[in-house]
């Protein structure tokens, strides 16, 4: 005789008790990897990972805007002296 009841604890590790809805991935994580985060709408579930994925994006998003200010920078430096210099 087969007990369901043990395969379904097999299959399904996390019980959905211990389940949050995550707005940002549209599933369900682990209560342990959730964040209580304010949005627009009011509080909502988001998982760590995301969180964290969105911060690093964000950084690298900040790091290259600020290589682009400094070439934008050394441009404007070389136009402007080209503009004091100009040769004839
Ligand atoms: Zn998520």
């Amino acid at each position: 005789m087969v007990c369901f009841r043990a395969i379904e604890d097999f299959y399904c590790p996390i019980p959905m008790a211990d389940t949050l809805f995550c707005y940002h991935c549209r599933t369900h994580h682990p209560k342990e990897e959730m964040r209580q985060i304010e949005t627009k709408g009011g509080k909502r579930w988001r998982c760590i990972k995301s969180i964290e994925a969105t911060k690093r994006s964000r950084e690298e998003r900040e790091a290259f805007g600020r290589q682009v200010t400094a070439i934008n920078k050394a441009e404007a430096q070389s136009k402007a002296r080209s503009l004091l210099n100009p040769e004839r």
